[in-house]
């Protein structure tokens, strides 16, 4: 018999209860352990095409409910207010899609999809059936990175001019992003991109007008599906621009860096979950820096999306948030394939990530894990 998602009855103090989907590296590293610091939070499912590993992750964190994907719908019907969806890119679409049709909130991991067409499908299906919608953008939650558009926003630096961003790691060949064409999410500009486009967007707090962007790849078998690199230029409205190039071929970077009339901020690492975020803020002849130490920010929007969820509100980080980084991506491609300026159209975003939604949560020990490993090949 299906059970009624608990969301449609009374939700005071109660927890909102998940099923995670997909159990890989980021799943195990940092999903899965962030739930236990999300109060608001029960995880009550597992999903994964692996009964093996699924059944040695259950035992870890003392579930007892495993499904494969075939058995998602019976996953869905029994009980689950919510999954968090930590599949491939090319797979968060269609797990929506299903997940919405059952009435079950979702939070997906980012990159939304692989285009806007699917975004809007996401969108759509999850408003008919009245769910929540989250893209799991951590960083609009995580203090130093609100810090950094606190100050871009108070005037500190003047007026903010540019912005620009190196963001790069070595990825193994058979890891998913690469062993993915870019047409089903592979890829550094899905991967990594998103997180320049989204950064850019949220310190400029506007939407890009144009973008130009190339791509360039060693001659080896590795980058045969998707691109060694891809560097962008996006042109802001007031004559504002946004520059970063992501590569899985190169060393680790992590940083951007904001620019004003009158002063400066670099992030240092800018995007991690794994550690802390550093800024190095600069304003004529004083020069500072701010450490934020590492943090659980997937237990923070964890447990902003179940307050939403309880308190039927929309999540910031919402589907249209995903969407506008998606259609930059598309427009990076096009222009990619005809060498030209893209034209980007109008897009009306209000919502964006202000310090209001800092959510502070402890950092968690290293999680033990079952067959994973990380994009650049270690044993996690
Ligand atoms: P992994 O490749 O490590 O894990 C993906 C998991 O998806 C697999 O382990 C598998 O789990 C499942 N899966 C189902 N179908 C397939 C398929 N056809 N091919 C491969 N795997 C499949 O990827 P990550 O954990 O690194 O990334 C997962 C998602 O999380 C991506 O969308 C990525 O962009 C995002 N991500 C977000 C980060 C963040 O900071 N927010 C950081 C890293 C990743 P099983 O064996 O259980 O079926």
């Amino acid at each position: 018999m299906k059970m009624r998602p608990m969301h449609r009855g009374n939700t005071k103090n109660r927890k909102i209860r998940y099923a995670v989907v997909g159990l890989g590296h980021l799943a195990q590293v940092a999903v899965l352990p962030g739930f236990a610091g999300a109060t608001n939070s029960e995880l009550v499912a597992l999903v994964s095409g692996d009964s093996q590993k699924a059944r040695k992750v259950a035992r870890q964190y003392n579930i007892d409910r495993i499904y494969s994907y075939n058995q998602y719908e019976e996953c869905l019907g029994a009980g689950i207010d919510a999954v968090y969806i930590v599949l491939p890119n090319h797979l968060h679409s269609v797990f929506t899609l299903r997940a919405a049709r059952a009435g079950v909130h979702i939070l997906c991991e980012k990159p939304m999809a692989v285009s806007s067409t699917e975004c809007r499908e996401m969108i759509k299906a999850a408003r008919d059936h009245k769910c929540k919608l989250m893209i799991a953008y951590r960083l609009h939650f995580e203090q130093g990175n609100l810090q950094a558009i606190r100050m871009a926003q108070s005037g500190k630096f003047g007026e903010v001019r540019y912005f620009s961003s190196d963001f790069s790691q070595q990825v193994v060949a058979d890891n998913v992003r690469l062993t993915q064409p870019t047409s089903r999410g592979g890829g550094p500009l899905y991967d990594m991109g998103v997180y320049c486009i989204n950064a850019a967007r949220y310190l400029f707090r506007a939407e890009p007008e144009e973008v130009i962007g190339t791509v360039a790849s060693v001659n080896s078998p590795k980058f045969a599906k998707t691109d060694e690199m891809v560097s962008v230029v996006m042109r802001f409205p007031r004559e504002r621009i946004a520059t970063f190039t992501v590569s899985f071929g190169a060393a680790e970077m992590d940083r951007y860096s904001l620019v004003g009339t009158k002063g400066a901020l670099t992030a240092e690492p800018g995007y991690e979950y794994a550690g802390g975020i550093n800024l190095k803020v600069q304003v004529g002849e004083k020069a500072q820096t701010l450490k934020f130490p590492k943090r659980d920010q997937f237990a923070a929007e964890i447990s902003y999306f179940s307050d939403c969820i309880l308190k039927n509100k929309d999540p910031e980080p919402s589907g249209e948030e995903g969407l506008a980084d998606i259609r930059i991506v598309e427009a990076i491609y096009k222009s990619v394939s005809s060498g030209k300026v893209v034209n980007l159209g109008k897009y009306e975003k209000s919502k964006r990530p202000s310090m209001a939604q800092k959510i502070t949560k402890p950092p968690h020990s290293k999680p033990k894990t079952i067959d994973v490993e990380s994009p650049s090949g270690e044993a996690a």
